[in-house]
């Protein structure tokens, strides 16, 4: 008979690796099972996660794993989720390799992918000197000439936020540009130019970005890029199980990351619009707190015969 575990966790970025630590250090016993592709494997560097700043994203997860398997609960697997069936109390996950695996309770830690970037050059400099989150990487680019690939109310956002790292910034929205005109009175009242010819490429040495070049032949010359990213969830299965999501695709959950499906939970950058490594870490932990609790009243009440 094949083993049930108390939890299966799709997903082994810091929301899936924090809940497996509660669940371990709770005796329950865990299935990871993670193909390794987090959206941040391309940056070289995580920012503002206390205790471990400036850390690569590959050694966070093997510091995270060596601490985990001090709790022998707790298996990893190197797979790819790509079915689950049954319900609360039984799943079963059906694997990529073939493998297949049950267990009572389920969470979703699959993260966020980007879409495709379609602008020639992004590719080589993408977690180089080309980023998405001031918060991560705005520091490292304080005081240089930057590049935003921005359009409509966003753009807005992105200028305001940058404004704290550095004032030297220029808006191309890549194609029609769809601010108002208030808003492009507001930009230009802080000196900030925006082009709407589309990007022709980057330029770039070894990653880092040397100029923007657009199709009406201007040159943008600059050291660094955010730009907003076209998101699409990590995996289509918490939809297919019948899961609630946002217009954004994330998962609903509550505060201890309970979806909609009994049994089903939550965390990480999948089930909330943070996209920060603690932020998806904590929401681990709680979800962790919140399959132990749930496995704790349903042991409780079957010891006394209760529904
Ligand atoms: C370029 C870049 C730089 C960033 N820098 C920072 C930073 O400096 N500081 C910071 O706080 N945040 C940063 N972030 C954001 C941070 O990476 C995310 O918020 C965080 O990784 C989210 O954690 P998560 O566990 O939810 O998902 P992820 O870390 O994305 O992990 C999800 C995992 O689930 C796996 N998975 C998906 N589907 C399946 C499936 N069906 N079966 C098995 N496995 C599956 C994926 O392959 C992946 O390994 C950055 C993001 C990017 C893109």
């Amino acid at each position: 008979m094949e083993k049930r575990f108390d939890a299966a966790i799709i997903g082994g970025g810091p929301a899936g690796l924090n809940a497996a630590l509660v669940l371990g250090r709770a005796r329950k016993s865990v299935v990871v099972i993670d193909e390794g592709r987090p959206r941040n494997r391309v940056t070289r560097e995580t920012h503002g996660f206390l205790t471990r700043d400036g850390i690569s994203p590959g050694e966070f997860r093997q510091i995270a794993k060596e601490q985990i398997m001090a709790y022998p609960s707790v298996e990893f697997a190197e797979d790819t989720v790509v079915a689950v069936t049954g319900g609360d109390g039984d799943f079963r996950l059906t694997t990529a390799q073939g493998r297949s695996y049950r267990s009572k309770k389920l969470l979703f830690a699959a993260g966020m992918k980007d879409e495709p970037l379609a602008i020639n050059g992004l590719t080589e400099v993408y977690g180089k000197s080309a980023f998405v989150c001031p918060y991560c990487d705005g520091w490292e680019l304080r005081d240089q000439t930057l590049v935003l690939i921005v359009n409509g109310a966003k753009a807005m956002h992105l200028a305001k936020t940058i404004a704290g790292w550095t004032e030297r910034y220029t808006i191309c929205t890549n194609g029609p540009d769809e601010l108002t005109g208030e808003q492009r009175e507001e930009l230009a009242r802080h000196n900030v130019p925006v082009f709407e010819s589309p990007i022709a490429r980057i330029e770039s040495d070894e990653g880092i970005v040397r100029q923007v070049v657009l199709e009406d032949g201007s040159v943008i010359p600059c050291r660094g890029i955010f730009f907003a990213p076209r998101l699409v969830p990590g995996s289509d299965l918490p939809e297919a199980l019948g899961c609630r999501t946002t217009e954004a695709g994330a998962v609903v959950i509550d505060d201890l990351g309970k979806t909609n499906v009994p049994g089903v939970f939550g965390a990480g950058d999948s089930a909330s619009q943070k996209y920060q490594a603690i932020a998806a870490a904590a929401m681990g932990a709680m979800a962790g707190a919140g399959i132990n609790s749930e496995l704790l009243e349903e042991a409780w009440s079957s010891q006394t015969g209760e529904s």
